[in-house]
């Protein structure tokens, strides 16, 4: 029997063990799939329906039962550290070693977190996974005990960021965006189809803030607001990044793969 491993156990996957169950001639193989989170691959394009049920289990792609039934081992909570390609194996960061015949890469993305001083600090978080939205839930309501009127703000007005800031307004704190660009969803839109989108967002309570740059996040350990220039601060009480995605590619630099733009070919 053949050991194929997938690193990754998001939305792609899961769609290639889907795939793989369908295929005839699959009991040649023996799946082993690692997940570095600890739940089992789930619907990230609806995350933000976590907010309305809190239910994890609803967003699942399949549950962990569907993986044992198939006959593939789902390994959560365990990221693989090291690819050792001239044996065969990998190591993940509980000093364990699996050997595969084939190894899918599927490790899909992460948020990106600019390099703005003060970013460490409480408060502040990406919108990427279940773990971020839990974080955020428990500390709006955190906020809300010793602030009548707490304010999230969200860096970035892509369309991720107003996803954010919808979000922001439905757990109970004021919600600002702030955006580098002079305009909402610079990638996608004109000026004028921009401005539109921005009276619709503010007419339903949305606050945009365009062109700023932010300096530094203050507050001593946790976040009190963000400095944009000098007398130029916006006071919040919780930070949600949405300043893009960078590619989860450590794993196929460190052992040596070459990197296409976005594909990576297996020399
Ligand atoms: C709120 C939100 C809304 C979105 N809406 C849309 C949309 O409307 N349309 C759209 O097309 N896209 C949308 N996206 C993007 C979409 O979710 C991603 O394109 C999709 O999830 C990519 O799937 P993936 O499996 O490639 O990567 P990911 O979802 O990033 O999953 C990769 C998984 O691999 C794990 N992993 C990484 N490295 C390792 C390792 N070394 N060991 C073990 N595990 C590892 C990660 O922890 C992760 O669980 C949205 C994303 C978010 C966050």
């Amino acid at each position: 029997m053949k050991n194929i491993i997938v690193v990754g156990n998001g939305m792609v996957g899961y769609k290639f063990c889907e795939k793989f169950v369908a295929q005839s001639g699959n009991e040649a193989f023996k799946v082993t799939v690692f997940g570095e989170e600890p739940r089992p691959a789930y619907d990230r394009v609806h995350l933000s329906e976590f907010f309305e049920n809190q239910d994890a289990k609803a967003l699942e792609m399949a549950p962990a039962e569907w993986y044992a039934e198939n006959g593939i081992e789902l390994i959560t909570g365990e990221r693989v550290s090291d690819i050792h390609r001239s044996k065969k194996t990998i190591t993940t960061v509980k000093d364990r070693e699996f050997s595969y015949d084939y190894l899918v890469l599927a490790t899909g993305s992460s948020a990106f977190v600019p390099p703005i001083k003060g970013v460490e600090k409480e408060g502040v978080f990406v919108y990427r996974t279940i773990e971020d939205l839990e974080g955020m839930l428990a500390y709006a309501e955190k906020v809300k005990k010793t602030n009548p009127n707490p304010r999230a703000a969200v860096l970035g007005g892509g369309l991720l960021g107003l996803e954010a800031g919808k979000a922001a307004m439905d757990m109970g704190l004021e919600p600002h965006i702030v955006e580098f660009a002079s305009k909402l969803m610079p990638r996608q839109l004109d000026s004028r189809s921009s401005q539109v989108l921005q009276l619709k967002l503010e007419s339903i309570g949305l606050n945009i803030h365009l062109s700023k740059a932010t300096n530094q996040i203050l507050g001593d350990k946790a976040i009190t607001g963000m400095e944009f220039g000098e007398d130029d601060v916006l006071d919040c009480d919780m930070l949600i990044i949405s300043a893009g995605i960078r590619p989860r590619d450590e794993l196929g630099k460190t052992c040596g793969l070459e990197m296409g733009g976005t594909w990576w070919y297996c020399g």
